[in-house]
């Protein structure tokens, strides 16, 4: 491992909050891992994404992920997107090319790949994707990608979810957010990609009409108990916890800042145990 100096590369976490997050205890490891010189912060702010921008140019930032509320709202400010930013409208990375920052969505394809761990084949899947932000936007754009049948975003906002689906395109469609509705559901998987206020409206949800083949994922790694999840795996249902996409959009992004692929399971053994105890395989497996 390189010694930190003057001249070590600086990376980091923007939004709030992040004094939570475990992606500087990642990205860390894994320069450590690979003798790559760079250091991560967790950087929280407020402000506005342009004074963000000013001052991570004019300190010498070298790279940063960006988490709420900031992943839209910096979309306008860069001077480049790749191909995931530009479908879904949000950044989770940016990086410094000389002068210039470009904006990356590596969320999209570390869903996909947290999806193939959990042996789900999207390829002709229904899937039932609750809400309608910039997380849900991902993974409808990572499951469209993969040749999902259908793809329904199930959004409290109904108007929201089906301009975001049409933004989307091909079989992406919007629903309301109730439990009436989700009733008559039977999916090949369901993701839950609302945030922690809207905790209590998943846990109403009715699951008991599900057939075990019906796959779940919460994306919200910090829940140490997500709704429905430790009933379902009980049940012999297949589910995941957030962390591997976290694990891996996170491996994606470290990509980009350097150039190395970094070794993921370095990653996965920094996961904190309650996650790597909630299997991704049905209980009894
Ligand atoms: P976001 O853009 O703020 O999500 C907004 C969505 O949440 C909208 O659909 C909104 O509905 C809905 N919502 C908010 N409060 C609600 C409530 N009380 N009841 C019902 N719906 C409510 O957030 P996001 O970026 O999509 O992230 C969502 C979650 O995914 C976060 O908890 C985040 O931590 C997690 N996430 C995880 C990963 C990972 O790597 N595991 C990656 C990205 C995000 P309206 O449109 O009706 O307002």
């Amino acid at each position: 491992m390189p010694e930190i100096t003057g001249k070590t590369p600086l990376f980091g976490l923007i939004g709030h909050p992040v004094r939570h997050s475990i992606s500087p205890t990642l990205h860390n490891a894994w320069f450590r891992h690979h003798g790559i010189d760079g250091m991560y912060a967790a950087l929280p702010t407020r402000e506005p994404a342009g004074d963000i921008l000013t001052a991570l140019t004019t300190l010498g930032v070298s790279g940063v992920n960006v988490t709420v509320p900031l992943k839209r709202d910096m979309l306008p400010l860069v001077d480049a997107l790749d191909e995931d930013a530009t479908l879904t409208g949000a950044i989770n990375t940016l990086v410094r090319d000389g002068r210039d920052w470009v904006g990356h969505n590596t969320d999209v394809a570390g869903f996909s790949a947290a999806l193939a761990e959990l042996g789900v084949d999207p390829h002709g899947a229904r899937v039932a994707v609750l809400g309608a932000g910039g997380a849900a936007l991902g993974v409808a754009a990572a499951l469209l990608r993969a040749g999902a049948e259908g793809v329904v975003l199930y959004n409290r906002d109904e108007a929201k979810a089906h301009r975001l689906a049409a933004r989307l395109g091909g079989a992406v469609c919007g629903g309301p957010l109730t439990t009436l509705g989700f009733s008559a559901l039977t999916p090949d998987l369901v993701v839950n990609a609302l945030p922690g206020a809207a905790r209590e409206r998943v846990r109403a949800l009715p699951i008991d009409h599900l057939p075990q083949t019906t796959a779940w994922v919460d994306l919200n790694y910090w829940d140490p108990e997500p709704p429905h999840l430790q009933t379902l795996r009980a049940r012999g249902h297949r589910v995941q916890t957030g962390h591997l996409m976290l694990l891996h959009q996170a491996a994606l992004a470290f990509a980009r800042f350097t150039g190395v692929s970094p070794a993921i399971e370095v990653g996965r053994a920094l996961l904190p145990r309650q996650s790597a105890a909630m299997v991704t395989e049905p209980a009894g497996m």
